[in-house]
């Protein structure tokens, strides 16, 4: 059972759970995307158990009507044990909800995965149209180049800031340097993208930007939040029109991800705190 604090940061641990949280999510008109927890697999059998666990998350997302997608981590299905299973993975979930007008979006790991990730999203978004988006990071030096490429690819980029620690070699390092490259990358997308942009931050001046920049050049685009994060701006921005996108994980693996989202903010450390002595 979750414990009740880490529930705040969770859609529960079963599907029909996730599904619930979808539908009172939904009524705020804030659409769901829905993450298996589970990542790191180094063998073929796990990899495989979790792409079976998605494929039937996109038929009881088909079937509920639901306002909800899903997104894959590479090393959950498959990146561990080879790039080509990871991608023969890949391709079978797109494929399944591609049949089913789902749609699949693809988190990026740390710097190592990059290439076999995106290699695999271009080859997999041309096979079915925008039944896929793929998440990419500003903190990484090669961001800007790999936007370019794929500035025409037809499936949604999701850009965020970067959440793996990586050396100065390959990355901006410095907090102000990464929020420039952040800025710059936004500002390439919506001035280059009509359509199938997301910006996945909590930082009210990013936000701010994209719905300036969404206003100068028309792009179609979403704001993408945590589960459990900023809740309150979610709903304010849904109200005032914008497409909002809740990333909720959901499964029986949410330790880890909850001490994850507890460690980077000192209020989340705060609010566990208050939990553990009932205050
Ligand atoms: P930060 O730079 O952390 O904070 C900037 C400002 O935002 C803060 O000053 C504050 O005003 C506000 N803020 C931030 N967090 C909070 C909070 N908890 N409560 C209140 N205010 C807050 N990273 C990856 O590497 N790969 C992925 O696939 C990936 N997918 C993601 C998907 C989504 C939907 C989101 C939202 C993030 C994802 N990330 C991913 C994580 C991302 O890279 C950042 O590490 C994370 O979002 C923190 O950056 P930020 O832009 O939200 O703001």
């Amino acid at each position: 059972m979750i414990l009740p604090i880490a529930r705040r940061f969770v859609a529960g641990e079963t599907i029909p759970e996730a599904l619930e949280h979808t539908r009172q999510y939904n009524e705020d008109d804030i659409s769901v995307i829905l993450n298996l927890l589970g990542e790191h697999y180094d063998n073929a059998a796990e990899a495989r158990e979790d792409t079976d666990t998605y494929l039937t998350l996109i038929d009881d997302i088909a079937e509920s009507g639901l306002d909800a997608c899903v997104s894959v981590k590479p090393s959950q299905i498959g990146l561990d044990v080879s790039a080509d299973l990871f991608e023969e993975h890949y391709r079978e979930i797109v494929a399944h909800a591609h049949e089913r007008d789902a749609f699949v979006w693809c988190d990026m790991e740390d710097v190592d995965t990059t290439d076999d990730t995106l290699d695999a999203f271009e080859s997999i978004a041309e096979e079915y149209p925008w039944s896929v988006g793929q998440c990419l990071q500003s903190n990484l030096k090669r961001t800007r180049d790999d936007l370019e490429r794929f500035v025409d690819v037809p499936g949604k980029i999701r850009i965020v800031k970067g959440a793996y620690d990586e050396p100065a070699s390959v990355a901006y390092t410095d907090k102000a340097d990464v929020n420039e490259a952040y800025r710059r990358d936004i500002e390439y997308l919506f001035e280059n993208r009509e359509q199938g942009v997301a910006v996945g931050s909590h930082d009210p001046e990013m936000i701010s930007l994209a719905g300036r920049l969404a206003d100068e050049h028309g792009t179609d685009y979403e704001i993408q939040m945590l589960t459990g994060v900023r809740e309150d701006a979610q709903r304010d921005l849904a109200k005032q029109g914008v497409r909002v996108v809740q990333y909720a994980p959901y499964g029986k693996k949410w330790l880890s991800y909850f001490y994850r989202r507890v460690r980077e903010r000192k209020e989340n450390v705060l609010f566990a705190a208050r939990a553990v002595i009932g205050r």
